[in-house]
């Protein structure tokens, strides 16, 4: 991987430090402390408890299927699973947090230490270290822009499980954390623990950025990016906020540890607040809830449900189907479009199902703006397609006009070439007679080939096959071609 260097004014070399801190939220019908349902887009409070709106005397009762969910995600990121962990209490006040605190984890958190792999364009991988994983709840919405007095709030969202994932300062370039937030969402959405929608805010992301000079050891101050909501801002965020902070140093300046806000209208981070530290949360473990202790019965059971992910498909990918890695990588990322392509290529040459996948047909879904669950050609049929191809029963350029049939009819393309009579020729005397009529009538260009003109062969071979509708095997018409020239 290329190294992502910024170059001060005076020829210094400074590299970007990088940490992401992630809030995903839990797939779970009901919030992690109480019954109320975790539905998106509901009227404002409708799905609120007492327990989400601290009336005195309710008690938090933990859900163990944020639990559950919890342990999936840490399993999928190769992470210690703890078995015994925490409730705190994490003390600020916030108009959408009534409580005056928030449940979280802080000391005994319930996942450790894992490891991410992520893919780079240039197809080589880099390892990026989680360094916890904890659960909590999330707060309301406060609301200010419906009244030009008052604000509001939105209950709905207060108290549905989070989890924080929080890396290692492991990231030097804007691409290797855009890539970590793809493979992170795409393991998520593979473990059915996270939607992963950034713009609807079920996943979050702050980015801590620092920068130093290379060959420099230890940190420099860092400010934190809050809340950026797609990974293109996130990318274009973090590569802000380092050339902002190249300027200070240039300059001779110094800054403090900060919050920041991207704007992504501008390009540039802004002042939010000053950074809190840990010490004034004032945290201790919350006496309402008992500490969490797991049992390797429960760690099993979860480990059995976990489905094959990412990295092990796009492994098989490589070594079992002749897919490139970085094929098998953009494949692999959404779940839906990697068992399409296992349908497709069942029995049917992979790779090759691979190429007309990422190439005709992603154009074709991007241009009519639909997913892939929605494709007007099934997988079924575009293994058919490139059957057809294989057998060479239609030539490649063919293939695409049969292509654009199927997406316009959904037709099954044997059918298509049936009626539509496209079957390829492969009768050398068939073609044999357009190769001498082509011969025939051009005696001029048959004259200049042989006086040593030999590119024009690519010409005789272009009107063989106008003259055959597309339909003779060009490597028929080659081979013919060369003999009754040369
Ligand atoms: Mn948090």
């Amino acid at each position: 991987m290329a190294e992502y260097i910024l170059e001060s004014a005076n020829g210094e070399k400074w590299e970007v430090i990088c940490g992401l801190e992630i809030h995903c939220q839990i797939i779970s019908k009901s919030k992690i402390f109480s019954s109320a349902s975790t539905k998106f887009g509901e009227d404002a409070n409708e799905c609120v408890s007492f327990v989400d709106v601290a009336m005195p005397g309710m008690l938090p009762v933990l859900n163990m299927e944020c639990v559950k969910q919890a342990v999936k995600t840490g399993l999928g990121l190769n992470a210690k699973i703890n078995k015994y962990s925490q409730f705190s209490r994490k003390n600020y006040f916030y108009p959408d947090l009534p409580q005056g605190y928030q449940i979280t984890q802080e000391k005994h958190p319930i996942i450790g230490e894992g490891k991410v792999f992520v893919d780079l364009s240039d197809g080589s991988v880099k390892e990026i270290g989680i360094e916890r994983i904890h659960i909590e709840q999330d707060t309301g919405k406060s609301i200010h822009d419906i009244d030009p007095s008052r604000s509001f709030i939105d209950y709905n969202r207060a108290g549905v499980g989070l989890m924080e994932i929080v890396t290692k300062p492991d990231f030097r370039s804007p691409e290797e954390a855009g890539g970590f937030l793809r493979k992170l969402r795409s393991i998520v959405r593979y473990l059915g623990t996270c939607d992963g929608n950034m713009d609807e805010g079920s996943l979050r992301c702050d980015a801590s950025v620092s920068i130093r000079k290379v060959g420099e050891t230890g940190f420099r101050p860092r400010c934190e990016i809050k809340n950026v909501n797609s990974v293109k801002f996130a990318m274009q965020a973090i590569e802000a906020e380092a050339k902002r902070q190249l300027e200070i140093y240039e300059n001779g300046g110094s800054f403090e540890q900060e919050s920041r806000q991207f704007d992504p209208t501008t390009g540039t981070t802004k002042y939010m607040r000053k950074k809190e530290y840990a010490h004034e949360y004032r945290q201790f473990p919350d006496p309402d809830l008992p500490p969490l202790v797991l049992t390797d019965e429960f760690i099993e059971e979860v480990r059995n449900e976990l489905v094959e992910l990412p990295d092990a498909k796009k492994k098989r990918y490589v070594e079992n189907m002749g897919l490139t890695a970085y094929d098998a990588s953009v494949i692999c990322e959404n779940k839906e479009v990697a068992e399409f392509f296992e349908e497709a290529s069942l029995g049917h040459d992979a790779k090759k199902v691979a190429n007309w996948l990422m190439g005709d047909f992603f154009a074709m879904l991007n241009k009519k703006g639909v997913d892939i669950k929605n494709s007007p050609v099934s997988a079924k049929n575009l293994g058919k397609l490139v059957e057809l191809i294989s057998k060479d029963v239609i030539s490649g350029k063919i293939a695409k006009d049969v292509f654009e049939i199927m997406v316009n009819t959904g037709d099954d393309p044997e059918k298509i070439v049936e009626e539509k009579g496209l079957k390829q020729v492969t009768d050398t005397s068939a073609i044999e007679a357009i190769v001498d009529e082509i011969i025939a009538n051009n005696p001029d260009n048959v004259a200049s080939y042989k006086a040593g003109k030999n590119n024009l062969l690519g010409w005789f071979v272009g009107q063989v096959m106008k003259q055959s509708q597309g339909k003779a095997n060009p490597g028929v018409v080659n081979k013919l071609l060369k003999e009754k020239l040369d």
